[in-house]
């Protein structure tokens, strides 16, 4: 290629000397500052409320790879005992229903009371690279600045159960840090509302006024896990909408099985965007904490919801196991063409099956 290419009005003239770097040290602290810390030091940085040490390790639970899940493990081990001294609050409600302009105001209200608030989401489908739409903090920009509040999107390239387990880890961690209140958000439209829900004391669920169940895509499962449904957007006009609204829903919710805590679930009216009756729902979740604290159910659920998540684990853990062995999946390629032809039964096959992994294990 010639030299005159270069010789353009844009290139760097001849004779302007670079200037010397301000610190030639620079790269090398930069370098250094990414090194991680002991696993041991990390978790008393974590127990003095050191954010960045928390974000740090946060990406050491959200990694896939094999060394740092090893290492995040260790930490949550250490950190475990440090836990569970917090109310984890699950928000749930279709996209524009007003989910994060809620969480901005309430979480500006409880901090306000001198609480520290940490956002998470849950939101399998999001990539970092198009930008997630959950915890996102340009959707919270007064609460990202807070500095009694802790926001963090959903971990990118995951499926739900990898998210789930990941959100879990870092609730673990944001309670070691001295957060009180945790927010796991999630959009109310598929599955993942079943998630939020094990593993958070109360789950709310963001409606809207005018509009029928249907239209806000939200099926009677997911109102039937709510212990508090809230119409928001009750301002202006919508006023007398929303409290037509919230005299349905109360309406539709006395058809329901009573729920095992004994709470009745209430409904409320509020307005994210007018900071109207939020502290009425931050009131309305305290009457909770104190009811199933004095009845016991607020322990008795999170031993459920830790009893669950070890079931849970064991199940898919052993199925991986199983269908990932090599003599297994051998006998299955050699069963299945006669279940399909019709000379095995299904469940002779099945029990075939199952002695060769008897054998297997005795092995
Ligand atoms: P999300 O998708 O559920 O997170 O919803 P957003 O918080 O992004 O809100 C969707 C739209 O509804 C935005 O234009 C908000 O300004 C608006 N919005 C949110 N809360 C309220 C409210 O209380 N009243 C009114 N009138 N609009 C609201």
């Amino acid at each position: 290629m010639s030299d005159d290419l270069f010789k353009s009005a844009l290139s760097e003239r001849e004779g302007v000397a670079q200037p010397p770097s301000v610190n030639p040290y620079w790269k090398k602290n930069q370098r250094k500052k990414k090194e991680k810390l002991p696993i041991e030091q990390m978790a008393e940085r974590i127990l003095l409320g050191d954010r960045t040490v928390l974000s740090q390790a946060i990406t050491l639970v959200e990694s896939i790879s094999v060394e740092h899940t090893a290492m995040a493990q260790e930490l949550i081990d250490k950190l475990l005992p440090y836990s569970g001294n917090s109310v984890r609050i699950g928000i749930t409600g279709v996209p524009g229903v007003g989910k994060s302009t809620f969480i901005e105001s309430f979480g500006k209200y409880v901090t306000g009371l001198g609480h520290k608030l940490a956002v998470l989401a849950i939101d399998p489908s999001s990539e970092r690279s198009k930008g997630s739409i959950l915890g996102d903090k340009t959707r919270m920009e007064e609460l990202s600045t807070d500095p009694d509040a802790f926001i963090r999107p959903s971990p990118s390239g995951l499926t739900l159960g990898g998210v789930a387990r990941k959100t879990r880890e870092v609730i673990t961690l944001c309670e070691a840090a001295g957060f009180d209140v945790i927010i796991v958000e999630t959009v109310g439209v598929g599955q993942s509302e079943t998630v939020v829900k094990s593993m958070v004391d109360f789950f709310l669920l963001l409606m809207l006024s005018g509009a029928g169940d249907e239209l806000q895509g939200i099926k009677r499962g997911i109102m039937e896990m709510a212990d508090a449904i809230v119409i928001n957007k009750a301002d202006g006009d919508n006023v007398d909408k929303a409290n037509f609204a919230k005299s349905q829903y109360q309406a539709a919710l006395r058809l329901f099985p009573p729920c095992e805590s004994g709470w009745e679930v209430p409904v409320k009216t509020c307005s994210a965007i007018k900071k109207i009756n939020i502290d009425a729902v931050w009131g309305m979740i305290e009457e909770y904490r104190n009811f199933t604290t004095g009845n016991g159910y607020f322990d008795h659920h999170r031993k459920q919801q830790s009893v669950k998540i070890f079931y849970d684990w064991m199940e898919t853990t052993l199925v991986t196991i199983f269908f990932d062995n090599q003599k297994i999946k051998e006998e299955i390629d050699r069963l299945i063409p006669e279940i399909q032809n019709g000379t095995l039964s299904p469940y002779i096959a099945g029990n075939i099956i199952l002695d060769q992994m008897k054998e297997n294990g005795r092995k």
